[in-house]
C-alpha cells in the first residue's frame, strides 16, 4: 500500500514530541528498518495487529503500509493528535487507544488472534512479555515481534550452558520457538539509547502436556536465583522440587545453566503430578 505520507521528523516537530525519558520513548524514523520489523511476523495483508507505544507512528505506518489493521495503546497524549493525523490516512485500519498497556484488559480488544509488534518501552518491556507468556495456551496472540535490549533479547533466546540463559529463556522457550530476528544499532534511535537492541520473534508451539506455568515459574525462580549452586540446594526450598528432579532423573548436583528447556518442564510436570509431593 503507497501513501504519501510527511517525514516523521517533520510530523515529531509540528507536533512537540521531544522525546520523553520518563516514557522511555526512542524512536525509529528509518522507513527502510521499519518496514524490514514490520515484515519480520510474516505476511501482514489484512492481519491484525497491537502495538504498544506507537509514540509517533514510525513503526505503525509500516505496519499499515504491510496492509495490517493495527490497534495501538499509547500512554502520551502528545503523541494522539499525530497518530489520529495516520489514521485519517488508512481509513478505518487504525485503532488509537489512549491508556496504559499494562493496566488494559488487551486480549479483551480483539475478536481473532493479534500479531503483537512493537517498539518497546524498556521500563516495562520484560513485565509485558512474562504477561503474554503467561497467557491460557495457545494464546490469544499469533506472534510476537518485540524490540528489547540486546541484553534482554540474548537472554530470551539463550540456550543452556550460555551465560545469559535463566528464567526468562526457559519462560519464552518451553511452549515457543523464540529466536533473535534483527539486531538494531543504537545510532537507529532517536535519542540513541546507552545500549544495542534487538528484534525478537517468537512463536508459540504446542504446550507440553501436565505443565503448570506457575510451578515452572516457581522452578526457575528458585533454580536460577541461585545459579552458581547446586540444584539440591538452590531448589530445596521448593515442595516437591528435589523428589520431582529425582523422579525426571535430573542429577541435583548439576546447576541451572546446564538443566534444558524441556527438562525444566518435565521436572514441573513431575512436581504437579499426583504421586510426588
Ligand atoms: N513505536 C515508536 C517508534 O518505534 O518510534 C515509539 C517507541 S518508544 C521506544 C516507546 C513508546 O511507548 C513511547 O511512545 C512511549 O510513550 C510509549 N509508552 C511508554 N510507556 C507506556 C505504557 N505503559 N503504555 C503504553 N505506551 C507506553
Amino acid at each position: 500500500m503507497s501513501i504519501d505520507l510527511p517525514p516523521l521528523r517533520e510530523v515529531i516537530a509540528r507536533h512537540g514530541l521531544n522525546a520523553s525519558k520518563a516514557l522511555g520513548q526512542n524512536f525509529l524514523l528509518d522507513q527502510q528498518l521499519l518496514a524490514r520489523i514490520a515484515r519480520i511476523p510474516g505476511d501482514l495483508h489484512d492481519a491484525e495487529v497491537f502495538e504498544v507505544g506507537p509514540g509517533p507512528g514510525g513503526l505503525t505506518r509500516a505496519l499499515l503500509q504491510a496492509g495490517a489493521r493495527v490497534t495501538a495503546v499509547e500512554r502520551d497524549r502528545r503523541c494522539i493528535p499525530a497518530l489520529t493525523e495516520l489514521g485519517e490516512a488508512f481509513p478505518g485500519r487504525l485503532r488509537v487507544i489512549e491508556g496504559d498497556a499494562l493496566e488494559l484488559d488487551t486480549a479483551a480488544l480483539f475478536e481473532g488472534k493479534p500479531h503483537i509488534v512493537s517498539n518497546l518501552p524498556y521500563n516495562i518491556g520484560t513485565a509485558l512479555l512474562v504477561r503474554w507468556l503467561s497467557a491460557d495456551w495457545l494464546p490469544w496472540w499469533q506472534s510476537l515481534t518485540l524490540m528489547f535490549q540486546k541484553e534482554v533479547a540474548d537472554r530470551i533466546v539463550a540456550g543452556t550452558n550460555d551465560d545469559a540463559y535463566g528464567r526468562l529463556a526457559v519462560l519464552a522457550q518451553w511452549r515457543s520457538s523464540a529466536r533473535l530476528a534483527m539486531p538494531v544499532h543504537r545510532s537507529a534511535f532517536t535519542p540513541p539509547p546507552k545500549v544495542m537492541s534487538a528484534v525478537v520473534h517468537i512463536a508459540p508451539t504446542a504446550a507440553p502436556e501436565g505443565v503448570d506455568f506457575a510451578t515452572l515459574e516457581r522452578l526457575t525462580a528458585a533454580a536460577f536465583g541461585q545459579r552458581r549452586k547446586m540444584l539440591r540446594q538452590s531448589v530445596k526450598g521448593l515442595p516437591g522440587a528435589l523428589a520431582a528432579l529425582e523422579a525426571v532423573g535430573i542429577d541435583a548436583t548439576r546447576r541451572a545453566e546446564t538443566v534444558s528447556v524441556a527438562e525444566f518442564a518435565a521436572t514441573a510436570r513431575a512436581m504437579t503430578a499426583p504421586a510426588i509431593g
